[in-house]
């Protein structure tokens, strides 16, 4: 199965629900990074997190989310688009913490002290952040309360990635649902009800279940409406000449500074591990189409 996300409405549009399948989006970044059990873990909800972010803005809009705690993972780190493309990174891959009652222990991986930071790039003048305190840790709760408390929408988040000592990610995915004004407190009860009842994510995905599946389960009886249905994929939005601008960026005494010592200058994408070499040649052409560029106030 490909990974794709299922957005549906009830029928006077008091509750939606986003449902999808991430397994192979989250191999494919898991394995770029080479993480550890518990960092996959931990890195391939918020990637599903993200994905179910993502399919809640309009058509050119972006949203990033940053997980950061006091715990030896540090950091998680997640862009998605409108298009159902996402991508990600954890600041330690190689975190390596016993299970916890039997399960990955995400939450002491991250720490249960910390900020997730919630950043959306709505093509206005200013990006939009939303700034919540962690909740339990746990990528999924955080999400929720994050929802709840900045952009005041009732929301019900569940992320799973189910990992197997040798072949790493066997399913990944999520739902995300989201009481809307005017709300409906008696339908909403059932859903969380519904909700209460619903076995794991994961275990949902190994059994053969699909994302239209889960949302089945979860509005048993409550007539509801497909919205969409779109495909997602890990993909990376890096480049050459992005990579260039950044260098750009340091300005000229650090790029003089590069060319003077260096042979060849490596940049690492931290989001897709992808290498970018430039030789002091390249470097030294960088620096002479800055030099022809004029300081600001000269006309
Ligand atoms: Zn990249």
């Amino acid at each position: 199965m490909t990974d794709y996300l299922v957005r549906v409405m009830t029928r006077f549009g008091t509750v939606r629900a986003l449902a999808c399948v991430t397994t192979t989006l989250v191999q494919d970044v898991c394995r770029r990074h080479g993480t550890y059990p518990t960092p996959c873990v931990a890195l391939g909800r918020a990637l599903t997190g993200g994905a179910l972010m993502g399919a809640l803005l309009k058509t050119g809009q972006r949203v990033a989310l940053k997980f950061e705690g006091n715990g030896p993972l540090r950091k998680v780190v997640v862009e998605a688009d409108s298009n159902g493309t996402v991508r990600g990174y954890v600041a330690v891959p190689d975190v390596d913490l016993p299970p916890r009652q039997g399960k990955i222990d995400v939450a002491g991986a991250l720490g249960r002290v910390g900020l997730l930071t919630v950043t959306k790039d709505l093509r206005l003048k200013e990006p939009y952040q939303g700034v919540v305190g962690l909740r339990s840790g746990e990528i999924a709760e955080d999400l929720a309360y994050y929802l709840a408390e900045s952009e005041q929408v009732p929301s019900a988040v569940a992320l799973g990635v189910y990992v197997e000592p040798e072949a790493g990610v066997a399913a990944a995915g999520g739902f995300l649902v989201q009481s809307l004004p005017p709300a409906d407190g008696e339908m909403v009860e059932k859903i969380i009800r519904r909700i209460g009842d619903a076995p794991p994510v994961t275990e949902f995905l190994r059994s053969g279940k699909t994302p239209e599946g889960m949302l089945e389960f979860l509005f048993d009886g409550i007539p509801y409406e497909t919205l969409e249905k779109r495909p997602l994929a890990f993909r990376c939005t890096c480049s050459r000449e992005r990579v260039e601008r950044a260098i750009v960026a340091l300005g000229r005494e650090e790029v003089a500074d590069l060319a003077a010592k260096q042979e060849k200058a490596d940049v690492l994408c931290e989001f897709c591990r992808e290498r970018y070499e430039f030789s002091r040649e390249d470097v030294e052409r960088i620096l002479s189409e800055m030099a022809e560029e004029k300081p600001p106030g000269e006309s």
